[in-house]
């Protein structure tokens, strides 16, 4: 729990987070900011991963806790049925034999690299395998990094649903100000990661 006091008429703010690190040079800071986990569960698309996820999961396999990656392909626009049961699934390794739900360890943190829908995702998926997670921010728009809510696409619908907020969140200036932003379909400016 983070809290701070302001000189708004709140006087103090609170966050469930246990700890966040936006600076340059960030990602070097991850053994030491999970340094009480062990297994990480490196989470990331296809955009994401060639910007953060990769070096994240050298550092972590060069301290020893990285557990196993998973790189979402294709675009996902909103967290849906098909990448959480890919995030829950990949959790651990579905080659093992001989029992393909008794195969492996599960990991002890989860590690979400992205901004919206890889983020949104893993805060369903540790909501459900009740595995604390983090989130290594890849494009400074997203204003739901340490949200407790995620959207859901479901049948064609959206709806919001309750999950967990993120352990810490982590953004490395070097990454973010690279993003790339793209005009999407609607004309609007956004960032593609
Ligand atoms: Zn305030």
């Amino acid at each position: 729990m983070i809290e701070f006091e302001c000189s708004c008429a709140m006087g103090k703010h609170r966050a469930p987070l246990e700890g966040y690190e936006i600076s340059s040079g960030a990602l070097n800071k991850i053994p030491e900011i999970l340094k009480d986990y062990n297994k990480i569960y490196v989470v990331a698309d296809e955009n994401t991963y060639r910007a953060a996820g990769k070096q994240v999961e050298e550092i972590l396999k060069a301290c020893g806790k990285h557990h196993r990656t998973l790189v979402l392909d294709g675009e996902v626009v909103l967290p849906n049925v098909e990448t959480l049961g890919k995030i829950v699934l990949f959790a651990n390794d579905p080659g093992a034999k001989p029992n393909f739900f008794a195969y492996s360890d599960l990991p002890d943190f989860i590690l979400a690299v992205g901004s919206g829908t890889v983020n949104d995702s893993c805060r369903l998926a540790s909501y459900r395998l009740q595995l604390p997670y983090g989130i290594v921010a890849t494009a400074p728009s997203m204003d739901g990094y340490a949200s407790s809510g995620t959207p859901f696409l479901h049948s064609g619908s959206k709806s919001t649903v309750q999950a967990t907020t993120p352990k810490y969140v982590i953004g490395d200036l070097d990454i973010l100000k690279d993003a790339p932003l793209q005009d999407d379909a609607r004309g609007y400016r956004r960032y593609v990661r």
